[in-house]
């Protein structure tokens, strides 16, 4: 039984000649673990650099009241009994901004501040509400709006101070991976096109080698060498002659 293992064994070991190991196939070794190391790195790399903006706009109107005071809606809470575009209404906007980061998945997705914008009238240039002071009865009540609608994203946005940052798992789990497959396929075309580049070299500088023997001048410099027979190395270059 034993036996016949440790046969086995030495047949499979005589038959899976080990691959003659040249530079290439170290350089393409090295290019495996070097692609592996940096595929963290990379796709981390990725979540800073790359990105894609999205941005929903969500649209309302501001109503005044009798008393002074201000009634906003959101457009997709307006039921059909109310009237769009009345005397006296604020159209306003609200715009989430959202930027996805990373490739070739996203990795990172960061909400940004909702902007909202009022036009006092139609026609007037659109103010952005950044200035509390001056918007502040409109933007109370385009607040109310916003925590009426139970939207609860669209509430958070509405009510964050800063961009908010949410890591998105899967993104980071499948583009680690992409980014190994990445780096180790520039690797692999790198080093074959300096393996061609080499065979291409190696061809001509043999071939005019050859070309300069049949010419009867140095292979090397390509002095001409037919006026010293009898020497044994070019005047020239001291390279030895055939
Ligand atoms: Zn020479």
């Amino acid at each position: 039984m034993i036996r016949t293992i440790r046969q086995s064994l030495r047949s499979i070991r005589y038959h899976s000649a080990r691959r003659e190991r040249t530079r290439w196939t170290r350089a393409m070794d090295a290019a495996l673990v070097a692609s592996f190391l940096l595929c963290v790195p990379a796709a981390f790399l990725s979540a800073t650099l790359v990105r894609r903006d999205a941005l929903q706009v969500v649209f309302g109107q501001i109503v005044p009241r009798l008393d002074g005071t201000m009634n906003a809606m959101l457009l997709d809470e307006a039921s059909p009994s109310v009237s769009w575009g009345q005397a006296g209404s604020i159209e306003f906007e609200l715009r989430l901004g959202q930027e996805d980061l990373g490739f070739p998945f996203v990795i990172r997705e960061d909400l940004l501040p909702v902007a909202v914008w009022v036009a006092p009238y139609p026609g007037a240039p659109r103010l952005q509400a950044a200035d509390p002071a001056t918007q502040a009865v409109e933007l109370d009540a385009i607040a109310h709006a916003v925590d009426r609608a139970g939207d609860p994203a669209l509430a958070e946005s509405f009510h964050a101070k800063g961009r908010r940052s949410r890591v998105v798992w899967t993104g980071l789990v499948a583009s680690i991976p992409a980014w190994w497959i990445l780096l180790l396929l520039i690797a692999a075309i790198g080093i074959q096109l300096a393996r061609l580049a080499t065979a291409v070299a190696t061809r001509y500088s043999t071939g005019r080698r050859w070309s300069r023997i049949r010419r009867g001048v140095c292979p090397s410099c390509g002095y001409d060498t037919r006026g010293s027979l009898f020497s044994e190395r070019c005047p020239e270059c001291g390279e030895l002659l055939e």
